[in-house]
Formats: C-alpha cells, structure tokens, sequence
C-alpha cells in the first residue's frame, strides 16, 4: 500500500515523540558536511526512501532514547566547542515530526551564536502552512528541504508514497518563501533524466525564478546498507558516489 507522508508521520510520531521530548538513535557527533557541523540524529520519518542510510527501525521511530530539547542543545554545543564549529543540525531522520520539540530546541538555539540547518524532506511544512509561520520566528534557522526525485512517478518510486504527496514538498518551498524563512531546495539526482530534471527547474521557477539558481544536486552515497537496499528494491541509480571519494561540491 502506498504511503501517506502526512497520516504517517502522525504513526510515527505516536512512538518517537513524548511531549516536548524526542527520541534520538545517535545524540552526537561531528560531521563534515557544511564545513563541519554539529549533528543529532533522531528516530522517525514519514517517507521510506529506496535510498535511505538510516535503518528501517530507526525510521519507525522504534530505537533510541527519548532527550529534551536542553540536552539536546547541550550535546550539540559539546560537540560543537570540541571541533570549533558554528553550525548544528538535526538529521538521521525527519526533524519535522515532534513540533513542539523542535520549535522549543530553535528557541533556545536562537539565546546563542550557533545557526542550525534543518534538513527536510519538507512534507510537513507544505502541508500546514502555519508551520512555516512557526519557523519564521527564529534568526538562527536555514531550512534546506530535500526534494525526493524531479516529479510525482520518481517520488513514487523513491519514496514508496503516494506520487501526489510530491507536490507537498513544492509547497513546502512556497510556504517558507512566503513567510520570508531562509531556505535553499536540493533534489535527489541520481534517477532522473536530463530531461526531467529541466521540467523540475521549470516547476521550481514558477514558484519563484530566483530558485532555479539555488538548487543544491543530491546524489546517492553508496554506503553498503544502501546498495543492499537499492538491490531489493530493484532500483538502479544513474549517477552515485563512493561515500570515500566525495566531490568537495558534495560536502
Ligand atoms: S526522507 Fe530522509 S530519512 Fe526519510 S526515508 Fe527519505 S532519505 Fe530516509
């Protein structure tokens, strides 16, 4: 059956959220995306992407232990002294899911000099307007959402979700532009034509032109677990990367 992102993320969220605490499978480490950055990695996504380098329990939400939003600014802010880093950002999963969470984490975030990346596939912020709104109050925030494929069949395939949710991550781009939130989109390249990625672009300006020349390349990182899942899922890539020889475009 196919999956609605919106419903799911509601199942998820009844066991990876507990008020204002969210469970986490890895509180921190460093990562050298952005430069460097502070990462927490939390349990629970609503999309089950044929790509994912998270676990199948780690995005049922059904591992990890359950951190506030203090101990999870704590432990970023560790991390971050230790490797002389200005960035933090949640990741592993779907940060979206657990609003109150993630709301209480930026407004403590927004007291220091630190800025936070909020990586998302999106879903949640296209389909509830207002949680743009939310997300406008905070100075330290940069929103990048990860558009999974160039158009509803390849979200489909990718995604394992319903292809019309596709266009919740578009939304998602015209919610956080209206309400004046600092955002880039990225898109996951490696199964798309030329072709549909230039129909994509064309979507995106419609949305506004400046976005075209904003768009950051997602393509797959081969890390084992994700070619055994690739292989079940009897999806082939057109374009990956060996997770040891990154270009430094990619990083
Ligand atoms: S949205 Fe991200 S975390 Fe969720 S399944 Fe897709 S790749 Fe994995």
């Amino acid at each position: 059956m196919l999956i609605d992102p919106v419903e799911k993320a509601k199942e998820v969220e009844k066991v990876a959220v507990k008020n204002s605490e969210r469970k986490y499978y890895r509180l921190v480490r460093p990562a050298r995306f952005y430069g460097g950055i502070a990462s927490s990695d939390c349990s629970g996504c609503n999309l089950r992407c044929v790509f994912c380098w998270s676990n199948d329990l780690a995005r049922e939400g059904k591992i990890g232990n359950f951190y506030s939003p203090e101990q999870v600014l704590e432990a970023l802010k560790k991390c971050a002294e230790k490797f002389n880093y200005s960035q933090l950002r949640l990741t592993g999963n779907e940060p979206t899911i657990g609003r109150k969470h993630l709301l209480k984490l930026l407004e403590l975030i927004d007291q220091t000099n630190y800025s936070f990346i909020l990586e998302t596939n999106g879903i949640l912020i296209g389909h509830d307007k207002s949680y743009a709104k939310d997300l406008s109050k905070f100075d330290c925030l940069h929103v990048r959402v990860s558009i999974k494929g160039t158009n509803e069949e390849e979200f489909n395939k990718l995604t394992l979700a319903k292809p019309e949710s596709f266009q919740l991550q578009l939304n998602a781009l015209k919610n956080l532009l209206d309400q004046g939130v600092p955002f880039h989109p990225a898109v996951m390249l490696s199964f798309s034509t030329k072709e549909n990625y230039e129909r994509f672009l064309g979507r995106i300006k419609e949305i506004d032109k400046s976005l075209e020349g904003e768009v950051e390349e997602e393509y797959v990182f081969l890390y084992p677990h994700v070619v055994k899942r690739l292989n079940k899922a009897r999806i082939k890539p057109l374009i990956t990367y060996s997770p040891n020889n990154l270009p430094s475009r990619l990083i």
